[in-house]
């Protein structure tokens, strides 16, 4: 309010002294004469005020059109800033709105859209680290794999895009199939971006693939001190790398190494079956016996497990069956009623001829949850027993139609496989074969033969098979084989029963 009353007064006041210059200028007498060539002019004051305003001003549109003349010249020669930076901020701004567009269309899986507007994009923008991310993703998109490779090229000169082309060249060597220059390219994207979760999977995999164990723990290890990797699963896929790196030194004679190392394994994770068994074997040999037997009592305790029990058979290879029934005991005695354990003792006690005390040992297991082992088991303790041929072979056919029961099988693909293994054959998933009986779907395939090969009879009245009618997978030689299969310990044999 009282600015603009302020502002009103200040406004009369300015127009009262013009008036007033004005007026005194018109009274004022003189003037100032100009005389141009032959020419004179007399101006009054008034005049000679309105025309000094008048130059000025004149001036002042003189030099801007020279500023004009000057950038046009340098436009001319070449120089684009001046004259085209207001075409610029016009281009810009078309520019972005391409790759806006760009972006939207790859969002809406407009592949070709997206390509056109990235194109549309670089003209005005000339930002490839921008627009050929967008080109990259169509091209990936339409399954120009060619066109994408390219532009990933593109991506590798630019240091602020390179993680993303090496990436980009990374999986597109994957889907082909081709995982050494993938895994050297997953190197190269770890040491630019070490943190990526992504990245360290990828190279986790592929080094374990490869049999680089040295390489995968250092991969590991960037795991867990990026914070991706829970500490006890760290330490449990660090045993399995270091378990492989033993084996791997194995092969290559070297038992001393490859004792530590398993032993190195074993002491990260006292549960990992193979690595007990491994560190048991590298004390039997340096004759510690002791070490073995605390190492395998010790991964016993957590799962019991048949190659457990053959690496504690051979601490003591040449000991009398009673003896060797004596010194398991030791090993089963926290887990007696693990299906391990059990089916275990009766193995030994068939082998000591004890068959009544390995019908103790076994239970009512064959019974309750019938494997093929447990089967075998019965059909050795009955025929030790003295029984007759239809009740063994009732027994040992049951035997083939059974469960195997536990086996290595892995989490991820269900695969089973015939021996633990740090990699999946199958699906090349790292550390998930897992101690278990297999669900139901793996099972189908190996008992649909059984009712051509035996008849559909029942267990009960087995005995009418002939088993000299095939050649080849008759009842009793199958049975004989997994019987085999099933014994634990070398030398002794169900069939001296
Ligand atoms: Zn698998």
């Amino acid at each position: 309010m009282l600015w603009s009353l302020i502002k009103i007064i200040l406004f009369v006041v300015i127009i009262a002294a013009l008036t007033l210059g004005a007026g005194y200028l018109l009274e004022v007498e003189g003037g100032i004469r100009v005389s141009i060539a032959s020419t004179e002019f007399t101006l009054g004051p008034l005049a000679a005020v309105v025309a000094l305003v008048a130059l000025v001003v004149l001036v002042w549109v003189a030099l801007k059109l020279l500023s004009l003349l000057v950038a046009t010249v340098r436009f001319l020669n070449g120089d684009e800033t001046a004259i085209s930076r207001y075409f610029d901020r016009n281009r810009e701004r078309k520019g972005f709105q391409a790759l806006a567009d760009g972006l939207m269309a790859l969002a809406s899986g407009e592949a070709k859209v997206a390509a056109t507007k990235a194109a549309r994009a670089e003209r005005y923008l000339r930002r490839p680290e921008l627009t050929n991310l967008i080109s990259a993703q169509a091209a990936e998109m339409t399954g120009d794999t060619k066109k994408a490779e390219e532009v990933y090229k593109r991506l590798l000169t630019d240091e602020r895009t390179q993680f993303v082309g090496v990436r980009g060249i990374m999986k597109q060597r994957l889907d082909a199939g081709d995982n050494d220059t993938a895994r050297k390219l997953a190197e190269k994207a770890f040491d630019l971006k070490p943190r990526h979760e992504e990245t360290q999977d990828i190279l986790l995999r592929l080094q374990a693939e490869h049999g680089d164990w040295t390489g995968a723990r250092r991969t590991l290890e960037a795991k867990r001190k990026y914070g991706r990797l829970p500490r006890d699963v760290h330490r449990r896929r660090d045993a399995v790398l270091a378990l492989s790196e033993a084996k791997g030194v194995f092969d290559e004679d070297q038992p001393i190494e490859a004792r530590i190392a398993a032993i190195e394994a074993n002491r990260l994770s006292p549960d990992l079956i193979p690595a007990a068994a491994m560190a048991a074997r590298g004390y039997i040999a340096q004759s510690q016996p002791r070490y073995a037997t605390k190492v395998l009592k010790k991964a016993w305790d957590v799962q019991p497990h048949p190659d457990l029990a053959a690496a504690f058979a051979e601490i003591e290879p040449d000991e009398t069956p009673e003896a060797r029934l004596k010194r398991f005991r030791g090993l089963v005695k926290s887990r007696a009623d693990d299906p391990e354990s059990r089916m275990l003792m009766a193995e030994l006690h068939i082998a000591a001829e004890d068959f009544p005390g390995a019908r103790t040992a076994l239970g009512d297991l064959a019974t309750d949850q019938p494997t093929a082992r447990s089967l075998t088991i019965m059909a050795a303790v009955e025929r030790g027993a003295g029984a007759e041929d239809a009740v063994v072979r009732g027994w040992l056919t049951r035997a083939l139609s059974a469960s195997r029961g536990p086996q290595w099988v892995c989490d991820n693909c269900q695969t089973v496989a015939s021996s633990w293994v740090p990699v999946c054959e199958a699906c090349h998933a790292f550390d998930t074969l897992s101690w278990r009986v297999p669900s139901e779907g793996e099972m189908a395939g190996s008992t649909g033969m059984l009712p051509l090969i035996v008849g559909a009879a029942a267990p009960s009245e087995v005995a009418v098979v002939e088993p000299e009618t095939e050649d080849a997978g008759t009842p009793d030689k199958a049975a004989e084989e997994l019987a085999k299969d099933g014994e634990v310990l070398e030398g002794e044999s169900t069939e001296k029963a």
